[in-house]
């Protein structure tokens, strides 16, 4: 009997009638697809997938689960795949469907659907003049993104997304649909807000902010020049205020016809930044960087939605491996150790290693934050390359290994829970009094590890 059968004997019709989305198994037209992660890296093979067409669906999913003996994994986009267990015998729960926004300009907020991604939220809300804590990415899941933190541009004057969460609307491992907030299952709240979330989240509520001018963009240097300008950068983040969020970069583009000319094919160094106020305050603060002499400079004021394209995120699924580490400090001998690993005039597999500048907003405990309340790390370094093959895999691999190991003297205790793409388990991704909390909600409302997360509990 395969597995199909087995599934269809523990009644998979009944819950195809049941909800509005689909399921399917191995072996059926569509299975493919719908296990099919946004890092094509990742190979899931779950006994079932379920793609949620709403918060009912959830339920219906999460109670067959439980009655099965299944265990559940819940995804949006599949970005975050990487730190996966393997799902055999598993369900993989998609929201992928559940795109739903709704922007409250009046009271500053937006609810958005478990698989809605950062465009559906930062473009609507940008019409009222309005900025999500959305990150790098327009098409990374809001749900994913939030509950392991979320690092964006506006994060040194704002904080963590996780910590803008207002509410959420989730279904417990018990398969009961619940409303979360300040006043209402708080433990479920603060899991949600940072800790990757104990149940399937279908909705969050957030605060959004006005924003009144943003001057922002990447200044490009050719990557000779690596050493000269991270140590000018590392300089200029000491001195900027909590209005700069910025990021020292190199950057290794391929020879792609996507990839515009004067850019095609070549390295660089670079600084990408985001300057909340108007155009001259901004050049203002930029200048000591600009007269560098960057090669190419893209600054302009922009709309907020706009810094959606500021990192040049892959905007179609990928294969890729990386990982990131949460460093204390960023001095000039931690830039001369990355250099010497990430050579410039050698070949690399790598196509970005980014060094975020934290602090401001983010190092001071959000009052009545979540699971990640402040980051005690004044910059996050992020190394990823894209894998196609599993020999190339192996190579980006090792060469992440390579250049985290070469800054391990300046690690912090534990790593970003976003940036850590490969398994690692909750303990090495959180501060250590939050992952003893998180560990009691697991065993209170999830005795049974019915929830697969990004990093188990
Ligand atoms: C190109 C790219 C750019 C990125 N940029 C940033 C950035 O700027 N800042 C940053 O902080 N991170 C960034 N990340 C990391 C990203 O935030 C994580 O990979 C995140 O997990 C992605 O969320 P997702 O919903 O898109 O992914 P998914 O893979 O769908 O979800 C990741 C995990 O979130 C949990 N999850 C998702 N949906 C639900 C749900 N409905 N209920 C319960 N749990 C759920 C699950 O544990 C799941 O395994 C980036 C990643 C990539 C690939």
């Amino acid at each position: 009997m395969n597995s199909t059968d087995t599934i269809a004997g523990r009644g998979l019709e009944a819950l195809r009638a049941a909800i509005a989305g689909q399921v399917f198994v191995p072996g059926q037209a569509g299975y493919d697809q719908a296990r099919t992660a946004w890092n094509l890296a990742v190979d899931q093979r779950p006994a079932v997938v379920v793609d949620a067409g709403s918060a009912a669906d959830v339920v219906q999913a999460v109670r067959f689960a439980c009655a099965n003996g299944m265990r559940i994994a819940p995804q949006g986009t599949g970005h975050g795949a990487g730190p996966l267990e393997p799902l055999h015998g598993a369900m993989l729960l998609r929201t992928t469907r559940m795109r739903k926004v709704r922007i409250d300009p009046a009271a500053r907020t937006a609810r958005a659907e478990a698989g809605a991604v950062w465009q559906d939220v930062t473009v609507p809300a940008g019409q009222h003049g309005l900025a999500a804590l959305a990150g790098s990415s327009p098409d990374v899941g809001v749900t994913g993104y939030t509950l392991g933190g979320g690092l964006g541009w506006l994060d040194r004057r704002y904080g963590l997304a996780a910590n803008s969460v207002t509410a959420a609307e989730l279904v417990t491992p018990a398969g009961d649909l619940v409303r979360t907030d300040a006043g209402h299952e708080p433990d479920l709240f603060w899991a949600v807000r940072g800790g990757g979330g104990v149940g399937v989240v279908t909705a969050l509520e957030m605060r959004l902010y006005p924003v009144g001018g943003l001057y922002a963009g990447s200044l490009f240097f050719p990557i000779q020049r690596a050493a000269e300008v991270l140590h000018a950068w590392r300089d200029w983040t000491l001195t900027v205020p909590d209005e700069v969020t910025s990021e020292g970069r190199l950057l290794w583009l391929p020879p792609l016809p996507q990839v515009p000319e004067p850019l095609r094919g070549r390295a660089f160094v670079m600084v990408e930044a985001a300057c909340l106020g108007d155009a001259d305050t901004g050049a203002e603060q930029i200048s000591p960087l600009r007269r560098l002499g960057p090669e190419q400079d893209t600054f302009a004021m922009l709309p907020a939605p706009a810094l959606g394209q500021l990192h040049m995120d892959p905007d179609q699924p990928m294969p890729f491996q990386g990982d990131g580490a949460l460093l204390d400090d960023f001095p000039a001998a931690a830039i001369d150790a990355l250099v010497a690993v990430a050579d410039p005039d050698a070949g690399t597999v790598l196509t970005s290693v980014e060094v975020r500048h934290l602090g401001g907003a983010l190092a001071r405990p959000a009052p009545g934050g979540g699971a990640q309340p402040s980051i005690d790390a004044n910059y996050l370094l992020v190394a990823v390359g894209i894998s196609p093959t599993s020999d190339l895999a192996a190579a980006v691999r090792a060469q992440v290994q390579a250049v985290n190991d070469a800054l391990t003297p300046w690690h912090v205790g534990y790593d970003y829970y976003n940036s850590a793409e490969t398994p690692a388990p909750a303990s090495a991704v959180l501060p250590a009094a939050s992952y003893r909390r998180l560990q009691k909600i697991k065993a209170a409302y999830d005795p049974g590890q019915a929830i697969i997360s990004a990093h188990p509990v």
